[in-house]
């Protein structure tokens, strides 16, 4: 635990506010804001689980999903209790909605020598909202980049603008989720989400900041598919964004507090991608799809595959050494090289006493398809 830098100290006596997301919780003497880790003690504001992780896994930046982001990579992964959001369809409620700080006790210095250790590329705060853990993210991602490592964030994009005070000193890349095609009946509905707006003023910073941006769309059968909203959001990101940003349309799994729904059809995502690629959208994927031709990238020029994948890894790769198409030479809007883990038995997970791990499937046995 340490006292946090997002908040401000109200007239009434031992009152604050933090500053962290856009919900500006109230937070009286003794009371804890409603991501559940951010606790008034005596008047100041402390963020519970700074130095306390719940897991932490290596994984294929292509993941998180980050596409044109140091392709081929290995990304550290890390997440505490807590979030900002109340999905009702989350996978990774058992975190996300735990109102315990439990976990692995540790400091920045010791996350860094770790990723070090196990050859990581760099950090990704994910699995739950990295905003609300900022302070933490903020020293292990300062530090990270002193060691060479990138930082990226796995969002809902629910950001402050004091936040970027802290985002701008170490955040390279951040995938921005939406989910129901960012429709707000959806997102007060099914996320506790009042107003979305703040989201988009987050992108519009990130853009500013320079920070590389994917855009996510968890597309929900029956309640979250609606075609002409997702059109409007895919306008917004083309003509905010630009019609570079990467954008991808996620199948959604039923989980949690929805069981009660199905798996999004193929058919409806394709649907998606359609609207996307009229809208000028450059590069838009397949989420959750492993084997769909729409997970690979292809050139907006001349149309040829770029980048054949199958889930997370990379099968093919015909970018020349600046990125650009090796076929027509058109740029390609990617971030980094080709990492020189792709397409290897690398990613592992990384056992912490105290956390659950996932092992993730190796690529070895994954054939070659499309
Ligand atoms: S980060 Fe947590 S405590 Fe702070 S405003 Fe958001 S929900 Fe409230």
């Amino acid at each position: 635990m340490k006292k946090a830098v997002l908040y401000k100290k109200l007239e009434k006596e031992g009152w604050v506010q933090c500053t962290a997301c856009p919900r500006y919780c109230v937070i009286p003497r003794g009371g804890i804001g409603v991501c559940g880790v951010r606790w008034n003690i005596d008047g100041d504001l402390y963020l519970m689980v700074y130095g306390t992780i719940l897991t932490a896994h290596i994984d294929p930046i292509e993941k998180k999903p980050l596409m044109h982001f140091h392709p081929g990579t290995a990304v550290f992964s890390i997440a505490t209790t807590g979030c900002n959001w109340f999905c009702k369809y989350c996978q990774n409620y058992d975190l996300s909605q735990r109102r315990k700080v439990e976990g692995w006790t540790t400091t920045p210095e010791e996350l860094v020598k770790l990723a070090l250790e196990y050859g990581a590329d760099g950090f990704a705060y994910t699995y739950n909202e990295p905003t609300i853990f900022m302070e933490f993210a903020h020293d292990v991602g300062v530090l990270a980049r002193k060691a060479g490592l990138y930082n990226v964030f796995v969002t809902n994009g629910y950001q402050s603008l004091e936040s970027f005070k802290l985002i701008k000193e170490f955040l390279d890349g951040a995938t921005v989720d939406f989910k129901g095609n960012g429709d707000p009946k959806f997102l007060y509905k099914y996320a506790g989400v009042r107003d979305p707006e703040p989201i988009y003023q987050s992108l519009l910073e990130m853009k500013k900041l320079k920070i590389h941006i994917e855009i996510t769309d968890l597309v929900v059968p029956q309640i979250g598919d609606n075609l002409d909203q997702a059109r409007k959001l895919v306008r917004w990101i083309v003509e905010n964004l630009g019609p570079e940003t990467p954008i991808h349309f996620l199948r959604f799994h039923p989980d949690y507090l929805m069981v009660n729904l199905p798996v999004t059809p193929t058919r409806t995502i394709e649907k998606h991608i359609k609207i996307a690629k009229e809208e000028g959208a450059q590069y838009v994927y397949a989420g959750n799809v492993p084997g769909h031709p729409a997970e690979h990238t292809y050139c907006p020029k001349c149309g040829k595959l770029l980048i054949r994948r199958y889930g997370f890894y990379i099968l093919e790769w015909n970018l020349d050494d600046k990125n650009r198409c090796k076929f027509c030479g058109y740029p390609i809007n990617i971030r980094g090289s080709l990492g020189p883990n792709w397409n290897k038995d690398r990613f592992a997970a990384v056992y912490l006493p105290n956390s659950r791990y996932i092992r993730v499937k190796s690529p070895s046995d994954i054939k070659k398809q499309h």
